[in-house]
């Protein structure tokens, strides 16, 4: 179950499957920021065209409903791949290249990345205390990130599959999530369940993507062993998201954040 909170004039969901006296974890809608249209208001994406001190100042609000410090928060330069980084306490205020997924069994370590309808996956591993986060578009879902990230900290932790706990959050749904006959045909090659993940044809060889579908399959081949869908469409709730499709790509990023306490 998702559910709301408000601090400091920020709204966030967090997830009932995350234990909240072990885990911090907060996906922010763009309520309660400083940018100005089209980046209102809560973005913190730099590489959007925003205005650099805005984002600073909406990144510190952020932190700030959180009580957490820039220093304890480690980010990636996102990139659609599949690429996984673990990282600890001395990656704190930094930035991981190139990276789709991180890891941790830091306390206090809190893993951001930024979304406007990609998929965020969380994940929790209350038996070896570690999380670890993914970014999966439709590329990252290609690639198969998801699953790369479970595979992490399998190596990384020990972590028994089954043990896992993973939320698929906030998200562009099928409703929106239109492809074309491109997209199709990289789907079929990529995955083995692209029956079931794109709906039929339209006449013009387009199909809808179902991207949480694809993300919960994934998780479930890999054994995951308790997975909570959001079923919340970033698309169709423009109010609270940001939706990168919903602006034909003019628009601000929200962030993700998961750390032990
Ligand atoms: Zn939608």
């Amino acid at each position: 179950m998702m559910y709301q909170e408000r601090r400091n004039g920020l709204s966030y969901y967090r997830f009932a499957s995350l234990d909240s006296t072990l885990v911090a974890d907060a996906i922010f809608t763009r309520q309660g920021g400083v940018s100005d249209i089209p980046f209102d208001s809560l973005n913190i994406g730099s590489t959007v065209g925003d205005d650099p001190h805005n984002v600073a100042q909406n990144t510190a609000l952020m932190f700030g409903a959180l009580g957490i410090s820039a220093d304890q928060v480690v980010t990636s330069r996102q990139v659609h791949g599949r690429h996984t980084a673990r990282v600890g306490r001395v990656h704190g205020g930094t930035v991981i290249p190139d990276c789709d997924a991180l890891v941790t069994d830091a306390p206090s370590t809190f893993l951001l990345m930024r979304f406007a309808d990609c998929v965020p996956v969380l994940l929790w591993d209350p038996l070896h205390a570690a999380v670890g986060l993914a970014h999966a578009g439709w590329q990252g879902t290609l690639r198969q990130v998801t699953a790369a990230a479970v595979e992490k900290m399998q190596d990384e932790f020990g972590a028994y599959p089954q043990d896992l706990r993973a939320v698929i959050g906030p998200s562009i749904g099928p409703c929106c999530m239109e492809v074309g006959p491109e997209v199709v045909a990289l789907v079929h090659d990529a995955l083995p369940d692209a029956e079931q993940v794109l709906s039929s044809l339209n006449p013009g060889g387009h199909a809808q993507f179902d991207l949480w579908q694809a993300n919960y399959n994934q998780l479930l081949r890999c054994g995951v062993g308790l997975i909570e869908t959001a079923d919340y469409c970033t698309c169709c709730h423009q109010q609270e998201f940001f939706s990168h499709r919903g602006s034909r790509g003019r628009t601000g990023r929200f962030g993700a954040i998961i750390g032990l306490r």
